[in-house]
């Protein structure tokens, strides 16, 4: 059976311990490095803002899916690769959480799949037809409206 005193000391020394963690997080450079810190090589980072500081080390962090809404932790790992290798700017973070980045790829690469095949099709046997239909309707429409005496933006 634990004394009111052994327990009181064991809460605070749990709340001293989350305190140290959060304010590690919340500012690296003044605490203690946590072991699972990974360096920033600052000649291979790249910045806009010449008053943003350089961190020394990238940190888990924590972030909320900007399309979802799901939480998702960008790893130190990750921000390493995406500011010194991909070369996003310091001022850029994570905004959406992989399955949702998963989608948008998917999406970007089936456009790319649907332009390359229009652009390979077989042309209609009967486009020489419709593109000639088609200048001669853009070259006739002015005309077309300046005998019927109305302006383009009338309605009636
Ligand atoms: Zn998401």
């Amino acid at each position: 059976m634990k004394s009111g005193k052994q327990r009181r000391n064991e809460i605070k020394a749990a709340r001293l311990k989350r305190m140290a963690k959060r304010e590690c997080s919340a500012n690296p450079f003044k605490r203690p490095i946590p072991e699972w810190a990974v360096p920033v090589n600052q000649a291979e980072v790249h910045y806009h803002s010449m008053f943003f500081d350089i961190p020394l080390f990238y940190l888990d962090k924590e972030f909320v899916c900007k399309d979802c809404g799901a939480k998702e932790i960008w790893t130190a790992k990750q921000q390493k690769w995406w500011y010194e290798i991909a070369k996003g700017a310091l001022e850029t973070t994570a905004v959406r959480c992989s399955a949702c980045r998963k989608k948008i790829r998917e999406e970007k690469e089936r456009q790319k799949k649907h332009m390359r095949e229009m652009a390979e099709r077989d042309p209609h046997k009967n486009e020489a037809f419709f593109k000639k239909t088609l200048k001669n309707h853009a070259a006739d429409a002015p005309k077309a409206r300046a005998a019927d005496g109305r302006r383009y933006w009338d309605t009636k």
